[in-house]
């Protein structure tokens, strides 16, 4: 009991309307208070943008706001999302990062574009740009058009039928490989945090030979809960954590207050007594 009022009180993964979320930073740290969360993070899909925002209304709410950035990356074609926490402003190999990601998102819109085109879909790029608006663009935004103009159910037939990472061939492989980033950033003062590492196709050989490879090249913790894990999957990520030495992160993910997300400071439970929290230097 006293363990999930525990973890109740960090998040350390969530998104803003400066990626792919519903909520503006304001709004987001407004909730984390709401759920009396004390460590936040916010940690938008390649952008840096909402930061200041969120460090302004968790300074007013006495939130302690860890600086965060969900960066995509790839290990040999598969698409992989890495949580890099607590760096400095004038982290340059870090912003040097996520503008060349910011790049490769535009280029890859269009080519999003261009294969649902092929796949009998209307060209959405214009709509999805729009959609976007100041936002980073990714594939959420092409699937909330694709739901408004009536072309699929809901979102995540979108993802189902043609925006899924099956669907994506040659798309899955414009990210920075974890060789190309990882070993850069971990001689910065930053942590490396493998997200979610359970939603990737990987069987459990692969996922440590990832987690280890991971670990060699600098990256300090691993997402041991995302939202709506199952509790088989928190024991294995634990327990690769520990085998690696790993720190653990947690967080829900939170996207918005619809949709298939957990709410913000929700999470399974972990056993926190076992592991080597990453939070407890913020708390
Ligand atoms: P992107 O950043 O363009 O690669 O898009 C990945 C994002 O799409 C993830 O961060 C999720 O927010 C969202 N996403 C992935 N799968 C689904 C799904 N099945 N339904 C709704 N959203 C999804
Ligand atoms: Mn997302
Ligand atoms: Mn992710
Ligand atoms: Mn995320």
């Amino acid at each position: 009991m006293q363990e999930s009022l525990l973890h109740r009180r960090i998040d350390l993964h969530t998104h803003s309307t400066c990626s792919d979320g519903m909520l503006t930073p304001t709004e987001l740290l407004t909730k984390a208070k709401e759920q009396n969360i004390e460590v936040f993070s916010l940690t938008d899909h390649d952008t840096l943008t909402g930061l200041q925002e969120a460090q302004t209304a968790a300074d007013k709410l006495g939130i302690k706001l860890v600086p965060g950035v969900e960066l995509s990356v790839q290990w040999s074609g598969i698409p992989l999302h890495m949580v890099v926490l607590g760096f400095d402003k004038e982290n340059d190999v870090l912003t040097s990062i996520v503008e060349k990601n910011q790049e490769t998102r535009l280029e890859r819109a269009k080519r999003i574009a261009q294969l649902l085109v092929k796949q009998g879909l209307p060209d959405l790029y214009e709509k999805a740009v729009l959609e976007a608006g100041p936002s980073q663009i990714g594939r959420p935004h092409f699937a909330r058009v694709m739901v408004r103009e009536g072309l699929v159910k809901d979102e995540n037939k979108a993802f189902d039928q043609y925006l899924g990472n099956k669907r994506l061939g040659k798309l899955r492989d414009v990210w920075p490989t974890l060789e190309e980033v990882v070993p850069d950033l971990a001689k910065t003062s930053c942590d490396l945090v493998m997200a979610h590492p359970k939603r990737y196709p990987l069987t459990l050989t692969k996922l440590r030979r990832l987690m280890t490879l991971f670990s060699e090249l600098g990256g300090n913790a691993m997402e041991v809960s995302s939202g709506n894990e199952n509790p088989q999957s928190v024991r294995l990520l634990e327990t690769i954590s520990r085998d690696l030495g790993l720190s653990v992160s947690v967080g829900s993910d939170f996207h918005g207050p619809y949709g298939p997300w957990c709410e913000v400071g929700k999470f399974t439970s972990i056993q926190e007594a076992s592991l080597n929290p990453l939070w407890h230097k913020w708390l």
